[in-house]
């Protein structure tokens, strides 16, 4: 076998809130073969496996008893071309920013809203990752994965992936399938999105941007606004943003004027679950080193030796808080183990 298992492995530097706790056994996998080797390996010795890229969006609250796989795996290549539209295709263990920052290089525009998101390629479609409106089934053109149960490769199309806010099929079965490599459909001329006040703000001042420009404007509001995991343990926002119905957000807005909603297609209303969290008065709150970030409610910190279950004990605490005070339920958005 070409990957090497190693046992009782520190998960601290694979995720990005750096808690410390431990893999009963870790590889990473640099190829097809190194997964199909690594699940037969874990198949022999009786061993889950969970499956990991960047570990940033991640919450461990235990050791993990099983052999955690990172995909590793590099490659980006051109599919098709027909001058307009550009099939791109990327190994599943590539860094998602610099993949982004590598099609823009190539004047390929679709994923520049995506700018600065933590991860791998091969994690981007659990959660169908968005920001800034757009998301990857924007220009998603399909994946390649591997089922766990058959060891069979299948195509996903963007039917099959099933791509809602911040979830997908893969996201509500999970463990099933290893995603090996991911596709994307971009464009020379694809038109720019920018309804988002802080980006259109940012690039008041150029009269014609171009998705580059987006992306570093994207890439400031970022650096500005959201702590870095390499100086303190996040992974991003905390809780999904909820959609309740007109007439709730009514009620809270009669209590609360200053409700941050948006009205969505169907006619329910999402609320700015970190505007929620701030009027309940949690922004800045610590306790010991689980703490809610002081520029932005949403985000949950690590500021140093947290464990795993103090940030879900916190979490727990701010769901009760905001289910009582607004009537609201909010959904953790990072992956629970
Ligand atoms: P991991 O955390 O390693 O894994 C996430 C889940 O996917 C786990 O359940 C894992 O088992 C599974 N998984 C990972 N790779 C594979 C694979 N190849 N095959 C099968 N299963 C796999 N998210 C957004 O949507 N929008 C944002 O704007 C955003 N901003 C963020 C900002 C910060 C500072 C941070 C820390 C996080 C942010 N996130 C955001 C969350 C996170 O970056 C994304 O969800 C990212 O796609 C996770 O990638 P990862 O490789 O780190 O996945
Ligand atoms: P923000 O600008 O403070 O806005 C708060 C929330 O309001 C956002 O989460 C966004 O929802 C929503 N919103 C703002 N303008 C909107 C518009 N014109 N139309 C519809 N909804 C709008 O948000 P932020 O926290 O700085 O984040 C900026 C973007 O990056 C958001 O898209 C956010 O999702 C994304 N982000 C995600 C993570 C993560 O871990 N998932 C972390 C950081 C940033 P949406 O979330 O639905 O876009």
């Amino acid at each position: 076998m070409s990957a090497k298992v190693e046992s009782q492995v520190s998960l601290k530097p694979y995720n990005s809130f750096g808690i410390d706790v431990k893999a009963g056994y870790f590889a990473q996998a640099r190829s097809d073969d190194d997964v199909r080797q690594l699940l037969a390996y874990a198949g022999s010795e009786d061993l889950p496996v969970l499956v990991i890229g960047g570990g940033s969006n991640l919450l461990l609250t235990r050791d993990i008893s099983a052999l955690v796989v990172r995909m590793s795996s590099s490659g980006i290549r051109l599919l098709s071309d027909d001058g307009q539209r550009v099939v791109v295709e990327a190994e599943a263990g590539e860094p998602w920013h610099p993949f982004v920052q590598w099609t823009l290089e190539q004047g390929l525009g679709g994923l520049e809203n995506l700018s600065l998101i933590p991860g791998t390629v091969g994690a981007a479609p659990m959660q169908n990752i968005g920001a800034y409106g757009v998301e990857i089934k924007d220009v998603f053109a399909g994946l390649t994965a591997l089922d766990r149960q058959t060891g069979e490769l299948r195509d996903f199309t963007l039917e099959d992936c099933d791509f809602a806010y911040r979830d997908s099929y893969f996201k509500r079965n999970p463990g099933r399938w290893v995603i090996l490599r991911v596709r994307f459909a971009l464009s020379r001329t694809a038109a720019l999105h920018l309804d988002y006040g802080p980006v259109r703000q940012r690039l008041a001042d150029i009269a014609e941007p171009t998705a580059k420009d987006v992306s570093v404007a994207i890439c400031s509001i970022r650096r500005e606004k959201l702590p870095d995991p390499a100086e303190l343990g996040n992974a991003g926002s905390f809780f999904k943003n909820p959609v309740v119905s007109a007439e709730l957000a009514g009620r809270i807005r009669e209590q609360h004027p200053g409700l941050v909603a948006y009205p969505q297609a169907d006619g329910e209303m999402k609320l700015a679950a970190g505007w929620l969290i701030e009027q309940a008065g949690w922004k800045g709150y610590r306790d010991g080193d689980a703490g809610v970030h002081r520029m932005q409610a949403l985000v949950l910190v690590n500021y140093g030796q947290a464990s795993g279950e103090q940030l879900h004990e916190l979490a727990q605490k701010i769901q009760d808080d905001v289910l009582e005070r607004f009537g609201v339920e909010l959904e953790m958005e990072p992956n629970l183990y």
